[in-house]
């Protein structure tokens, strides 16, 4: 048994104690009946959310309003959320109102997709009143209830769809495709951060060139944040693996697709990222040599471009490969990674020549730094400063170097 069962067990044991039901739910009883890994657990109670803080020492308050409590138990956190119906969803992304009830079917009724609508109980029973079971022994994503009626009430669950066939490799029911490319246009009120979560997750899958074609045929791509912009053609025929390295590669062969990147709402690191991956991609289209591939970026992005190149066609493909790979090898040689790594301080630059701060500090540690990278000056302050003493001349707020 899964460790995460056992201990989730716990809670489902307090619950029944107290006159409550509970069950683990959704994504952790599929891939438990999928023989799959599990990440987390979540439980569904009859419980409401006060009950559920009363009854367990350790909880955190996370939607009470929409029933879900985290539970923590032996450090691990549960989510434990009361049964609820959802009624009207009037905007295409959330319901109107959201309802408890004592009914664990209700509950199950509301989830998106068969597979995800199936209950556990503490000694491993499925409770599986719509053919989850059946659809996943046909590899098959097929929505609870009429797909159109599914996906109009909540337009994510279109990518959601595409989503889960990137990561287990199911087709989507016949049904539930036409109604995804009828309803596509709907993705378009879903708020962007929700739409790239579950990209995020899609292009992490096995499956994700089969989920790009399921999103061009029912054009769900045409109605995604910067998505829409790539031209099919161009989208189907990358081969990659994440979300950031598809964004770099494409805004690296089409620059006009730069200036959509911020309307995927994404944090500042993965906007830098992505970038520095497209700058490196152009980089190694210049004759720049391995140390300067090697200094000017993080083992990250040297490992997405590496990515992208070994599957990617690029003109004179050999050579780039061998210069990229041979720049991740490099890497952790380099006597520095970056400027900042220099043994020395700017105030010591100042106390030796006497001199006041300014832009002539960094033309010194500009020249230490091409010195050290070319193994010709140790990394080491005392020598740093030695050559300096032979090397720099000051003079009225400006530096020049001595070449030897
Ligand atoms: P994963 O293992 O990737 O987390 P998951 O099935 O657990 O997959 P979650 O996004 O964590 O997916 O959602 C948990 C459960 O909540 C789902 O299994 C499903 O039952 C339900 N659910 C989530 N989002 C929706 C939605 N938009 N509409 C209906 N039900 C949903
Ligand atoms: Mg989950």
């Amino acid at each position: 048994m899964h460790e995460l069962f056992k201990v989730g067990n716990k809670i489902l044991t307090t619950l029944e104690a107290n006159g409550y039901k509970g069950y683990f739910v959704g994504g952790c009883v599929r891939d438990h009946h999928m023989q799959r890994s599990i990440n987390d657990v979540d439980i569904t109670t009859d419980a409401l959310p006060d009950d559920i803080e009363r009854l367990f020492e350790r909880t955190i308050d996370v939607g009470k309003e929409h029933g879900t409590i985290i539970v923590l138990i032996d450090d691990t956190t549960f989510e434990v959320t009361t049964f609820r119906t959802e009624s009207g969803y009037s905007d295409f992304r959330r319901p109107d109102q959201v309802a408890f009830t004592s009914r664990l079917n209700s509950d199950l009724e509301r989830r998106d997709f068969t597979m995800n609508a199936m209950a556990m109980d503490e000694h491993f029973q499925i409770i599986d009143p719509y053919g989850g079971r059946r659809d996943i022994a046909e590899r098959v994503i097929r929505t609870v209830g009429r797909a159109e009626e599914r996906f109009n009430e909540d337009a994510l669950r279109m990518l959601r769809a595409a989503r889960f066939s990137a990561h287990l490799e199911f087709q989507v029911a016949p049904e539930t495709e036409r109604a995804m490319a009828e309803h596509a246009q709907n993705l378009e009120y879903v708020a962007v951060e929700r739409c790239v979560v579950e990209l995020l997750k899609l292009y992490r899958g096995p499956g994700v060139k089969a989920a790009k074609s399921l999103m061009v045929e029912t054009h769900l791509k045409d109605h995604l944040a910067f998505l829409e912009n790539i031209r099919d053609e161009d989208f189907l025929d990358t081969e990659v693996h994440s979300l950031e390295n598809e964004i770099a590669l494409q805004m690296w062969r089409n620059p006009e697709l730069r200036r959509h990147l911020h309307e995927l709402k994404l944090s500042n690191d993965m906007k830098k990222e992505i970038q520095s991956t497209t700058g490196l991609i152009e980089m190694i289209h210049r004759p720049a040599t391995v140390k300067e591939l090697a200094y000017s970026h993080d083992m990250k992005i040297l490992e997405n471009a590496s990515a992208i190149m070994e599957s990617n066609a690029f003109s004179e493909l050999e050579e780039k490969r061998e210069r990229i790979q041979s720049a991740i090898d490099l890497k952790p040689h380099l006597p520095i990674s970056n400027i900042a790594d220099i043994d020395l301080d700017g105030k010591m630059l100042m106390t030796f020549f006497n001199a006041r701060g300014g832009r002539w500090i960094r033309k010194v540690f500009s020249a230490i730094e091409t010195e050290i990278l070319d193994g010709n000056l140790e990394n080491d302050r005392k020598k740093i400063m030695e050559w300096v003493d032979a090397h720099v001349e000051y003079e009225a707020g400006d530096i020049k170097i001595i070449e030897e």
